[in-house]
């Protein structure tokens, strides 16, 4: 392509909002156009990237024996409401109606668009198993669409849905699509990890999420420095802790402790450990609206120097039937309308007093002995208090994992990682087939909901993630496969006219050698040319100057750019070697 003819505005001027290196570098670099708030379109280089990132997973998908369609975006708000989702997934789903005052939703995800194609169509285990998958665009009116592509309104994501007649088959389905995926993001050249993620109330290991490595990545991913154990905080376990030395045996007694209302005072107070010191951390649970209850106070009771993953804190009251949709920060004035004095809440009465429904102990605690808490009293607190001796303690894992805590599959160190979100594959089980009801009819003759897993790449994404693990303070660096263009020839000098000869050449060799080649032939100053190359990121420049003289071009590495001077004799012959080497 010739640089003259493409429509490639690029800018040095960086929109005030863009606020990481790849949203800057896709504005500058003429990739997207920013039409609203978490809006954007694709300009010719954006449209290309977006299409060699879609057909490398294209590829991995129809290999994997996945069959490729197109649901509608728009979808009506009935089968939303079947499902339960209509009120559940709260402001991010765009509701609207149409002139006839029907109800319709933009799919932010398709399960229930999926399933009514299931539902139509698959009647016996014979039809059994599929997986459907689309490349298609999302709408989520996400809280704070931020980062340019990385957190979108809109935005365009390869979502699959699996179907099959028992749980063996689906979790055979969920290990070829981890392994399709680990293709797919090794295409594309991406470090990246893979790592068990949060699955709701269920637990287990039924999901998984792709990570790219990046210092400005939103999640936190507790490693292994031993095995390969990694996973997203929200997730993570840790092994059982160390008890420390100084172990503050006492016989069960209540002690004035005036003010002493934090566990850093605590601890000086009775010069221990915060190891042996039980916290409370109050949240506010909130319901959904069609289920009318009000929000409610509960409780989480940790260890004071550990903190609390509110993913796995709300996993946990929902394990014992809480159906809580989140939880919320508790104001001082709800704690104390309760009837507890903040700075003094512990275990003992605790359920009297409030009339709670929900107050869970860290598993960490189980059974502990010798501990020291506060006693629901101002300025009191007890200590030598044993859990062992509590009745009916819930007790789950409801702590964030920390760095230097210890893994539960070896007992090497965790550390914290930064990742980003490429790429997530779950099992649902059941959960839509029956609310929608999806039925087939087994071997035995038995009709019985469907088994499902669903599987999702954030296409968009994907441009920002490769960016911010590669690029330099210059501008994009792309890998291999997704750069717009293998090489960028750059014309020196469009007045000399045996290297604009030449250079038309070369372009012309490496077209037919099926190179993606973009020749700059502009009349620009050659400092301007080689800034565009640079902030667009095509694998490889190659200069045609003074040198040519003497037979001589000279190649730059986007990636480090090095430079190596290569002979014209045979120059793309070279090229194409070079280009399938790296
Ligand atoms: P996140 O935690 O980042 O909000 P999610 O877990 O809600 O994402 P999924 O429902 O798992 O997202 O969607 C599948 C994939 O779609 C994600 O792994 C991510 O790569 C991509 N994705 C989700 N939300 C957005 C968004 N607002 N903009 C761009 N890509 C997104
Ligand atoms: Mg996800």
């Amino acid at each position: 392509m010739l640089f003259s003819k493409m429509f490639i505005p690029t800018t040095k001027e960086t929109p005030k909002d863009a606020l990481l290196k790849s949203h800057q570098f896709l504005i500058r670099g003429g990739y997207i156009h920013q039409i609203g708030s978490g809006i954007y379109n694709f300009l010719p280089l954006g449209k290309k990237v977006l299409d060699k990132i879609t057909q490398i997973i294209r590829y991995e998908l129809n290999q994997s024996g996945a069959q490729e369609i197109l649901m509608g975006f728009v979808v009506p708000a009935e089968l939303w409401k079947e499902s339960g989702r209509y009120e559940k997934y709260g402001k991010e789903l765009l509701r609207f109606q149409d002139r006839k005052e029907n109800e319709f939703v933009l799919g932010p995800t398709h399960e229930e668009s999926v399933v009514e194609i299931a539902k139509a169509y698959i009647k016996s285990y014979k039809q059994l198993p599929v997986n459907l998958y689309q490349i298609h665009t999302k709408f989520r009116d996400e809280l704070r669409p931020r980062f340019g592509l990385m957190r979108g309104r809109e935005f365009i994501m390869k979502d699959a849905y699996s179907f099959h007649s028992d749980r063996q088959d689906l979790d055979r389905e969920f290990d070829l699509m981890e392994q399709t995926y680990k293709k797919i993001f090794q295409t594309l050249k991406l470090d990246f990890r893979i790592v068990d993620a949060d699955s709701g109330a269920i637990g287990g290991s039924g999901s998984k999420e792709f990570m790219v490595l990046a210092e400005c990545g939103e999640d936190t991913i507790a490693v292994c420095n031993h095995c390969d154990y990694a996973s997203n905080i929200e997730a993570a376990i840790r092994a059982k802790r160390h008890e420390p030395q100084d172990f503050p045996k006492a016989v069960f007694a209540k002690f004035h402790t005036p003010k002493i209302n934090t566990i850093q005072k605590l601890s000086e107070f009775f010069k221990t450990d915060p190891f042996w010191t039980l916290k409370v951390v109050i949240r506010k649970a909130i319901f959904d609206s069609t289920s009318n209850k009000p929000d409610e106070l509960v409780y989480f009771f940790l260890r004071g120097d550990d903190e609390l993953e509110i993913t796995k804190a709300l996993n946990a009251i929902n394990k014992i039937g809480a159906n809580a949709l989140e939880l919320t920060d508790a104001s001082v004035e709800e704690i104390v309308a309760v009837g507890l004095k903040p700075g003094f809440i512990g275990p003992y009465a605790l359920r009297n007093i409030t009339n709670a429904n929900y107050i869970i102990f860290d598993i960490d605690l189980k059974e502990e002995q010798n501990l020291i808490c506060p006693a629901n009293e101002e300025d009191y607190h007890f200590v030598g208090v044993d859990l062992g001796l509590f009745e009916g303690l819930v007790y789950e894992d409801i702590t964030k994992v920390k760095e230097g805590d210890k893994c539960a599959y070896c007992g090497g160190e965790l550390s914290y990682k930064k990742g980003i979100e490429v790429g997530h594959i779950f099992k649902l089980g059941q959960k839509y087939s029956r609310a929608l009801g999806a039925n087939f009819l087994d071997k035995d003759g038995k009709n019985i909901p469907l088994e499902m897993g669903c599987y999702g790449i954030g296409v968009t994404r994907l441009l920002p993630a490769i960016l911010e693990q590669k690029s330099d303070l210059k501008g994009c660096i792309w890998t291999k496969p997704s750069a717009p263009f293998d090489i960028s020839i750059i014309i020196s000098n469009t007045k000399d006219e045996e290297q604009v000869f030449y250079a038309q050449e070369v372009y012309r060799d490496l077209l037919s050698d099926h190179i993606d080649v973009l020749l700059d032939d502009r009349d620009l100053r050659f400092g301007i040319k080689m800034a565009d190359f640079e902030l667009i990121g095509s694998t490889y420049a190659l200069i045609i100057g003074k040198s040519l003289q003497e037979g001589k071009v000279e190649l730059i590495n986007r990636e480090n750019l090095e430079k190596k001077e290569l002979e014209c004799k045979n120059l793309s012959i070279q090229l194409v070697e070079i280009l399938k080497r790296d």
